[in-house]
C-alpha cells in the first residue's frame, strides 16, 4: 500500500493521524494541531473513482460488463453464480448503454417501467 502524505486541509500542517472510519467507510483523520481550526476531517482523493470503494468481484463483473462481456463467460470465469451476475449487468443497464450480455427481458422490463 502506498504511503500517503496526510496534509490538513485547513492549516496545511502535517501533524495528522487516523481517526477512525466514516460509515460509509472512508477513512478520517484528526489535525494534532492546537492552533488548528478545524480538527477532524476526510482526506479529498481526487483521483478516486466509485469503483475503488467496491468489492474486487463486483469491480470486476462491472470490468467485463463494460467491456462487452457476457453474463455466462464473465460468471464462469470469476466462478461466481451467474445469476449475480446477470443482476450488476442489469443495474449497469440502467445507466448505461445496455451491455452485449444484457438478456431482451430486462430491456422489455426497462421500456415497460419508462412508458409507465
Ligand atoms: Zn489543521
Amino acid at each position: 500500500m502506498a504511503v500517503l502524505e496526510v496534509r490538513c486541509p485547513a492549516c496545511n500542517g502535517l501533524n495528522v493521524v487516523r481517526y477512525g472510519r466514516q460509515p460509509n467507510g472512508k477513512q478520517r483523520y484528526l489535525c494534532q494541531d492546537l492552533t488548528c481550526t478545524r480538527r477532524i476531517f476526510l482526506l479529498r482523493t481526487p483521483h478516486e473513482s466509485p469503483l475503488d470503494r467496491m468489492p474486487t468481484e463486483m469491480r470486476q463483473v462491472i470490468e467485463r460488463a463494460l467491456a462487452g462481456g457476457s453474463i455466462e463467460e464473465t460468471a464462469r470465469d470469476l466462478r461466481l453464480p451467474s445469476g449475480t451476475v446477470a443482476e450488476v449487468f442489469g443495474v449497469l443497464a440502467r445507466f448505461n448503454a445496455p451491455p452485449t450480455g444484457v438478456t431482451r427481458s430486462t430491456q422489455a422490463l426497462r421500456r415497460r417501467r419508462a412508458t409507465g
